[in-house]
């Protein structure tokens, strides 16, 4: 046995013993060989990964599943280093991997990562920053810097400062937190200190939130009971401002939460920002918005007008692991109330230091130490500019309508929304059972990934396109699969 145990306690005891009488050990031997050659290591990653994404096109966009499950390894009890887990992987693990990244991969809202993204990415681990401290702030100044930009993109006001976590949720849960302090805030005690029973009941507005605002309520103590369902316009999902003035009028002197949905899920359907951020003269509420893939309607400027108002909102949540196409996870919160955020975020220990006017960002999520998540978004915007993004999310848009123009054709198909923005929420036109839905879905499998959805009480599927890479002839070759997959149903 060539790295046989006996063999490294001899080698350990032939060494001298270190300082303090400690035996020094030496470095594992496969770690060791693989710091020798650590840049071919890295050139065969990248063969790896150039591959996975060469033969994206090939592959079925979600393999299906292996007919028996999969055997678990056992952990190895000594490693055989890189290049072997390489194989391993490729071998074992790789051909179950979905082509997500790909430009049929239209499940959930589901972004890529651009070449600029995707090297931005690779160099955050390379560089492997914790980048929450000014003791060690460059990384927290980029990540400043990046937020600036995207300010700039969504066309949001210096009154708004912002913050990378890792996803919406976790956006959507940060800005409920400062909302919820702005709520103590106005009753004279502090949840953050005091804990959330001190605010009594509390109210959450929303006309159609997306499911994370009630697993955000549950996570915050305010309860997922909190929410405040408030009636939709006649056919739309966007919220009935009347209504929402009438639901705010029914609690007179309790402060509430109003979240505001720019861009739903399932039609991306956008509340009237302004008319909502308007009621704030009569009422008093803090005003969320969650803005997670709506947002870059901004780019657009034949769309722009679907955020009007987005600046007035106390808090924006704002995806980038969708639509600015930078690998999981990232996404960014804004906020006018900066000292909120730090009252409920901050993470006062003794090597830390005080908060100041320019607090370190380990104050202000629910993360200390995190990656330089900021990178690859930074490495993008770098490299593509606003001009860029904005032909991405342009050419995803106008891929959409095609679908949506294609399956209203096809007597099969009932499209059950206006094409307002990036997602076709479409369906059987006869008997649109989810059994017969999922058979669809399945013919479909290997050119297109949709996923389900209730519309309207209708099961109904969704199309959603935010990928950088989809072009018409993917949104071709999707219509294809689709009016096949359907006619063979009958
Ligand atoms: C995707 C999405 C979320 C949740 O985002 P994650 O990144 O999955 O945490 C929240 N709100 C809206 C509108 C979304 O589209």
């Amino acid at each position: 046995m060539r790295n046989g145990a006996g063999e490294a306690t001899r080698a350990r005891l032939a060494r001298p013993p270190g300082p303090g009488g400690a035996y020094r050990a030496p470095m594992d031997r496969t770690l060791a060989a693989d710091l020798a050659r650590l840049p071919d290591l890295l050139d065969a990653t990248r063969d790896a990964a150039a591959e996975a994404l060469a033969t994206l096109d090939a592959r079925p966009v979600v393999p299906p599943p292996p007919d028996k499950p999969q055997e678990r390894e056992a952990l190895p009890e000594r490693g055989t280093g890189t290049e072997a887990a390489l194989a391993a992987f490729a071998d074992r693990w790789a051909p179950r991997l979905s082509a997500s990244a790909g430009p049929r991969y239209l499940g959930f809202v589901t972004g890529g990562a651009t070449p600029a993204a995707l090297a931005g990415d690779w160099l955050t681990a390379a560089h492997d920053q914790n980048s929450n401290s000014a003791l060690d702030g460059a990384g927290q100044d980029l990540e400043r810097e990046t937020v600036g930009w995207l300010r700039d993109l969504f066309h949001l006001s210096d009154a708004h400062t912002g913050t990378f976590v890792s996803g919406a949720t976790m956006s959507n849960t940060t800005g409920l937190a400062i909302a919820r302090e702005w709520l103590g805030e106005r009753l004279d005690v502090s949840p953050a200190e005091d804990g959330a029973a001190a605010l009594g009941p509390v109210r959450v507005l929303s006309g159609a939130p997306h499911s994370s605002i009630a697993k955000a309520l549950s996570v915050l103590g305010l309860g997922r009971g909190a929410l405040v369902p408030v009636p939709t316009l006649p056919g739309r999902e966007a919220v009935d401002p009347a209504a929402l003035e009438r639901a705010l009028a029914d609690a007179p002197g309790l402060p509430a939460v109003v979240v505001a949905n720019a861009g739903t899920v399932n039609t991306v359907d956008f509340d009237d920002l302004r008319a909502i951020a308007a009621l704030r003269e009569r009422h008093d509420f803090w005003l969320h918005t969650d803005a997670a893939f709506g947002a870059f309607a901004a780019l657009s400027p034949e769309h722009a007008h679907l955020t009007a108002g987005l600046d007035a909102a106390d808090s924006v949540c704002v995806d980038l692991h969708k639509w600015l196409n930078v690998p999981y996870d990232s996404a960014v919160l804004f906020t006018r109330r900066r000292d909120l955020q730090a009252r409920v975020f901050q993470n006062a220990a003794a090597y830390l230091g005080p908060l100041g006017d320019h607090p370190d960002l380990v104050h202000l999520t629910p993360e200390n130490s995190h990656r330089l998540r900021a990178l690859a978004a930074w490495f993008t915007l770098r490299a593509y500019g606003r001009e860029g993004h904005r032909e991405i999310v342009e050419r995803d848009i106008a891929c959409a309508r095609a679908l949506g123009a294609s399956l209203a054709e096809d007597p099969s198909f009932t499209v059950l929304a206006p094409v307002r923005l990036n997602v076709v929420c479409f369906t059987l036109a006869a008997e649109p059972t989810p059994a017969r839905l999922t058979a669809l879905r399945e013919a479909a499998a290997p050119e297109v990934f949709v996923t389900p959805t209730t519309y309207a009480g209708t099961p109904a599927l969704r199309a959603a396109f935010s990928n950088w890479r989809t072009t018409h002839a993917d949104v071709r070759r999707i219509a294809q699969a689709l009016h096949t997959a359907a006619r063979e149903l009958g």
